[in-house]
Parts: C-alpha cells; sequence; structure tokens
C-alpha cells in the first residue's frame, strides 16, 4: 500500500510530500554571490573564515565552528516529532499538544492551567509516520496543511484515553493513580468524552464487575507507602477510575 505522506517542511513550513525531495533543495541560502545566513545557526550578519566562505550556503559562522555545531538550521523543527518531544511546553506548539503532553506526564497543575486557557479535552493527536530507514517518526499532515488526526483504535489517541493507557503502567504509585484520577476528572469536567474513554478502557483491561460482589464503596484516602503499593490498593484505584469513567462515582 503505498499512499503519499505529507509533512510539514522544518525549515520554510510549507506542507510537502515527504517523497518530493524539497528537504534537500529548501532554503536557498546563498543568493547573488551574498550569503543570507549561517546553515547551522540560521543568524544573518554572522563573521565567517575564509575556509567556511568557499562552501558557500552551506558555511557555517565562527560561533558555530566554535562550537561544533553542524546540523542544518531548522526554523520549524518542531514540526518534527523528535523535536517536538523535546520541545513540548514552546509557545510553537498549540495547547492542544500541550494538553497531550502534560496528561502523559501526570502533571495536574499543567493540565488544569491549559484547561483553562481552552485547550481542547477531546483533542485527537495528531498522526506520525516512520519513514522507511530512518529511526525518527514524522507527524503526518493532510495535502491542505491541516493535521492528520490519528485514526487508529488501539491508540490513545485522546487525552482522556490517555489516562486509561498510563493508568496500566506497572510502576505507578498509588499517589501517581491518584494524579490520574483527578486528571481524568478534569478532562471529563471540561467535556472530555467518558463514553469513548470507557470503551477503551473495556477494551485493554476488560470490564470490572464493580456492581456485583467486589464493588468497593468508601474510597479513603490510603495511607500511600509510595512504591509499596498492595494489592487492595491497586484494585481500589482501579475500581475508583472505572466507576469514574461510567459516572458511578
Ligand atoms: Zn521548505
Ligand atoms: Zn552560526
Amino acid at each position: 500500500m503505498s499512499q503519499i505522506q505529507y509533512i510539514k517542511c522544518p525549515y520554510c513550513s510549507k506542507t510537502v510530500s515527504y517523497n518530493e525531495n524539497h528537504l534537500n533543495i529548501c532554503i536557498p541560502n546563498y543568493v547573488d554571490g551574498i550569503l543570507l545566513n549561517c546553515y547551522s545557526c540560521g543568524k544573518q550578519n554572522k563573521k565567517y573564515s575564509n575556509s567556511q566562505l568557499t562552501k558557500e550556503d552551506k558555511a557555517r559562522c565562527i560561533d558555530c565552528v566554535s562550537n561544533d555545531i553542524k546540523t542544518k538550521f531548522m526554523p520549524y523543527r518542531h514540526l518534527y516529532i523528535n523535536e517536538y518531544h523535546r520541545e513540548h511546553y514552546d509557545v510553537n506548539n498549540t495547547i492542544d499538544k500541550q494538553l497531550e503532553f502534560a496528561v502523559g506526564e501526570l502533571n495536574l497543575p499543567k493540565v488544569n492551567e491549559l484547561l483553562e486557557i481552552g485547550a481542547n479535552p477531546n483533542y485527537n493527536r495528531q498522526d506520525t509516520f516512520q519513514p522507511i530507514n530512518k529511526f525518527i517518526r514524522l507527524l503526518s499532515y493532510n495535502a491542505d496543511g491541516s493535521e492528520k488526526p490519528e485514526n487508529d483504535d488501539i491508540q490513545p489517541s485522546t487525552p482522556l484515553k490517555l489516562c486509561v493507557f498510563r493508568f496500566s503502567d506497572c510502576d505507578l504509585t498509588c499517589s501517581q493513580r491518584s494524579t490520574l484520577i483527578k486528571i481524568a476528572e478534569q478532562l471529563i469536567k471540561y467535556g472530555a468524552s467518558a463514553i469513548e474513554a470507557k470503551e477503551y478502557y473495556e477494551c485493554r483491561y476488560g470490564t470490572p464487575d464493580i456492581d456485583n460482589g467486589e464493588e468497593i464503596e468508601e474510597i479513603e484516602e490510603i495511607a500511600e507507602v509510595e512504591n509499596n503499593n498492595s494489592d487492595v490498593e491497586r484494585n481500589k484505584k482501579w475500581n475508583e477510575f472505572y466507576k469514574l469513567l461510567c459516572n458511578k462515582k
């Protein structure tokens, strides 16, 4: 199956087909005998050694050479997902993407902050693809430049599904699971679809029998012993989370 993958050029931000070789020719850096920008830092009016100047459009300024910076300057590098993870709270990233990241790292204050300023609790995260023979993943776009949403039932594609996904991380402490539940509560309060997340929970972990037998009525704040959760404590958290998604608090 060959399907055209579109990306945003990390140099000029245009939407281009990944295969059209645009990346190699983007940014004419040497126009009419004048060097516009340093190849690596992208800055104008830098100083160059004579040997660098012979490299024309690939010339690097004295500062970049002395700091051993060799990569090609990318003004829009956040469009690449491997960079995006490093710059997740960068102002260039949408608040929806920042919300996705804040949920992933269990950052409740940041989640609250982003929801308050209008981040979308039902944001469907962007699709990515791995180019053949490359160890990177690139963010995927439609031909018109709009984000291509991820469309895969087994992936945690929304913030609330990401809560469900993260909940099974066996390294989580009771305190961290409580934080995830609080994050899920906030997302639902701001309009996240609990039904979708409940289906996702059931699809991943099965349907807990909370109406018969095992239901735990009183969820008390457990004296938390970090990294030493008993099964009982853990099960309480699982039930509490599931009931939240079922709206059976
Ligand atoms: Zn370009
Ligand atoms: Zn430079």
